[in-house]
């Protein structure tokens, strides 16, 4: 098995992206999650800023913050 198969491996959130995640989009669809539920999509360096700005358009963003591994997930 390699690195790229470990399934703890974090990746990218944006539809076929296969790169290890360096980011965490951090959002909350306040119709749908309570105001404390913090969201979190998995961005690499290319996709942030498309994940960020698809968020913030909607609303949704609260915060994009540096990824660290093993950090808990939703
Ligand atoms: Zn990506």
């Amino acid at each position: 098995m390699t690195s790229e198969d470990t399934p703890t491996t974090a990746i990218c959130s944006a539809k076929g992206c296969r790169t290890p995640a360096v980011w965490s989009v951090v959002w909350n669809n306040p119709k749908l999650h309570p105001p404390d539920r913090r969201k979190v999509w998995l961005a690499c360096e290319e996709h942030r800023q498309h994940l960020a700005d698809f968020l913030d358009v909607r609303g949704f963003l609260i915060e994009v913050e540096p990824f660290t591994p093993g950090a808990p997930r939703d």
